[in-house]
């Protein structure tokens, strides 16, 4: 069939879009419809990325540590596989939604697509607060959870990653469950089901501090657009966990100044510039900011944190954390999101409108899947690289993904953050017109 049939919208490909405008989802696909009108997508595509391929919602059964049962409720959501298999995180917290779930495996497909990587996009998780189970309670809810997505999960299916709540130790028990549960997977040694994996288990060097090391290579290639330095860079951090920490870290090799930073717990500044190692050595052993103490060091509340005059605001925490009345409040030059949808339509107006730059989340934290996708690799090829290897790797893919975004808001005369969907919906059109649709 020639390509210019696939290409004609197809007669009964409506959109389902979303109606609650407050719904993470409606945001995230009102995120690519922009992007849709300024490409020009056709509008099959349209209709196709408003919503995801596969949504499984599992209940599944645990005993807790005192012998009585847990029922607990599970998601997986599968967008798009137009590029590759399904790739995307798992996160446990009490607030996991199927809308939020949802939204961030919209934003998975388009993180893949803007990076070229050859994957889809998922998203899965647990509802539960993992900081009240014991670690066997914990064992037993990641192993059930594995076990109820069964096939629906694989190497080249499906393979999740870590997210909000969750790291190396669970997904060595998800690979483990999955290679323990499938006949082809003990014998091929699938390792690649999952990753993010410990390095023992076939996890990758660097990947632990990936997402924060490739926001840092994005901001290096894109501050001088805003006539910024990363020597003496003032930074403000929203979140100090797996992204927030080691963005911190790494650009702080570079000259940057920690200014301000805020947990769930509390906010804290110096203006001087705040103690990197010895926070992080903090949150480790507590697993939260409160109670830091440093000499020079500020406990301030909540709307100074988001007052603070810094140069680059980095918002690494969760969903809609800037809103009307914090996009006023923040006083930088250029947001990096570094964790996925922070900042609401309204708040972003009010950035337009301040003329403070956003940087989307789609490329700042692809580093993270970035470096999934170098374990996925290794792991199929039997291979462990060193760790400058996989930074080299990782530098070169983030960076050029910025210098495409870059050259996409030059091209379609808009924002950094548009463009980086254009690019992501441009790549996705393409593999759609080449390949059609089946049958
Ligand atoms: P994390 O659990 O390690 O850290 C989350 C941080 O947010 C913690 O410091 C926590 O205290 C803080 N926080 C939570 N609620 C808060 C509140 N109400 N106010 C202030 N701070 C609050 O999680 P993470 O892995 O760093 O992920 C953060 C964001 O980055 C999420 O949106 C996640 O989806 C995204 N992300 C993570 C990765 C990764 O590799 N970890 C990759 C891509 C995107």
């Amino acid at each position: 069939m020639p390509i210019q049939n696939i290409s004609t919208p197809l007669p009964h490909a409506q959109p389902m879009e979303p109606t609650d405008p407050n719904s993470l989802f409606a945001m995230a696909v009102e995120s690519v419809n922009s992007a849709c009108g300024v490409i020009q997508a056709p509008d099959f595509v349209k209709a196709i990325v408003s919503q995801p391929k596969n949504e499984l919602m599992v209940h599944f059964p645990v005993m807790m540590d005192d012998g009585h049962y847990r029922l607990f409720k599970g998601y997986r959501i599968q967008h798009n596989n137009i590029l590759g298999p399904y790739k995307g995180g798992i996160r446990y917290h009490p607030d996991v939604s199927l809308d939020d779930v949802k939204a961030l495996s919209v934003w998975m497909t388009m993180k893949c697509a803007v990076m070229r990587l050859p994957f889809g996009g998922a998203k899965g998780g647990i509802k539960v607060d993992p900081r009240q189970l014991s670690p066997t309670e914990l064992m037993r809810m990641t192993r059930r959870f594995t076990s109820a997505l069964g096939g629906n999960i694989g190497p080249e299916i499906d393979i999740p990653a870590p997210d909000v709540g969750t790291n190396a130790q669970i997904m060595d028990w998800m690979m483990d469950t999955y290679l323990n549960t499938h006949q082809e997977g003990r014998q091929q040694g699938m390792l690649h089901v999952v990753t993010g994996k410990s390095v023992g288990c076939g996890g990758s060097e660097g990947r632990e501090k990936a997402t924060g090391q490739g926001l840092c290579y994005v901001l290096l290639e894109l501050l001088p657009e805003f006539r910024l330095k990363p020597a003496g860079l003032r930074l403000g951090i929203l979140g100090f966990g797996n992204v927030g920490s080691h963005t911190a870290q790494a650009l702080a090799a570079h000259g940057a100044k920690l200014i301000s930073v805020m947990d769930h717990t509390c906010a804290l500044r110096n203006i001087h510039g705040l103690p990197i190692p010895e926070l992080r050595r903090h949150v480790q052993q507590t697993g939260a900011l409160a109670g830091f103490t440093a000499s020079g060091l500020e406990v301030i509340d909540r709307e100074s944190f988001y007052r603070t005059e810094v140069d680059v605001f980095i918002p690494a925490a969760l969903e809609r954390m800037i809103d009307e009345a914090e996009a006023k409040w923040i006083n930088a030059r250029v947001i990096a999101e570094g964790g996925n949808g922070p900042v609401t339509p309204a708040g972003a107006e009010v950035l337009r409108q301040r003329d403070i730059a956003l940087l989307p989340a789609i490329l700042c934290n692809a580093g993270g899947v970035t470096v999934s996708y170098l374990e996925w690799v290794q792991n199929k090829a039997g291979v462990h690289w060193e760790l400058s290897r996989v930074d080299r790797e990782l530098q070169q893919t983030i960076v050029l993904a910025a210098r495409r975004v870059r050259l996409a808001a030059h091209q379609y005369d808009t924002d950094l953050s548009t463009a980086a969907f254009c690019v992501a919906v441009e790549h996705v059109t393409r593999a759609y017109k080449q390949r059609g649709i089946f049958p």
